[in-house]
């Protein structure tokens, strides 16, 4: 049985960003929604007592869906924090030698995160076929590990993210969402990608979903 993760922080803490009004939601009711509803499909098949990681590579239909969805958001939640925090060493460096400058990063990052078609995600992954850093949006529950990407940063462009604190106004969301980046985790991501590959992005769910 998989459980709906916790969130590291307050969820009252993250001012005019988003509401606590929106994690109730976010968190407490789609989040817990995917993990409901993935326990009730797996049941009685091959994929009870599996780790996350290995259903999502390995299923489709509804069990992929919701499979990938308690894994999008355990990250998203993860790449959010109510307390500034700056970009530095390792992961600064490859993103200036990527895209040039941390502003053209920005500027990037959001025009592609606001030209998601519809519900879906806008990902900053470490590509392990070319070393490289690059830049992913996918639909729906669509996740870049399913082509060995491993995810560094992540943006949930779902409405459900954003209606109630910016209503239709996904730009501002994005906007206020780059101040509130954990470049922290996400240069634990980046680390641990170097080091361990594909098998970071297993090792982060387990801990998350240890298999009982
Ligand atoms: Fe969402």
């Amino acid at each position: 049985m998989f459980e709906l993760r916790q969130l590291p922080y307050d969820t009252n803490a993250f001012g005019d960003f988003l509401s606590a009004e929106t994690f109730n939601y976010h968190h407490g009711k789609h989040h817990q929604t995917y993990v409901n509803n993935l326990n009730n499909l797996i049941k009685d098949t091959q994929f009870v007592g599996k780790e996350l990681v290995d259903i999502i590579k390995t299923s489709n239909g509804g069990i992929f869906n919701n499979a990938a969805q308690v894994y999008n958001h355990d990250f998203y939640f993860d790449c959010i924090t109510p307390n500034a925090c700056e970009v530095k060493g390792d992961l600064k460096a490859a993103l200036e030698k990527e895209f040039g400058s941390l502003d053209n990063f920005k500027a990037e990052f959001i025009k592609g995160a606001t030209g998601v078609f519809g519900s879906g995600w806008f990902w900053l992954v470490y590509n392990t076929k070319n070393q490289k850093l690059e830049f992913v949006g996918t639909s729906n529950a669509a996740t870049p590990i399913t082509e060995d990407k491993i995810p560094l940063l992540v943006v949930d462009v779902w409405e459900h993210a954003y209606y109630v604190d910016h209503r239709n106004a996904r730009p501002a969301y994005l906007e206020k969402f780059y101040t509130h980046i954990n470049w922290d985790f996400v240069a634990k991501a980046y680390e641990w990608a170097l080091k361990e590959g594909m098998g970071s992005v297993s090792f982060y769910a387990n801990e998350l979903h240890p298999i009982k």
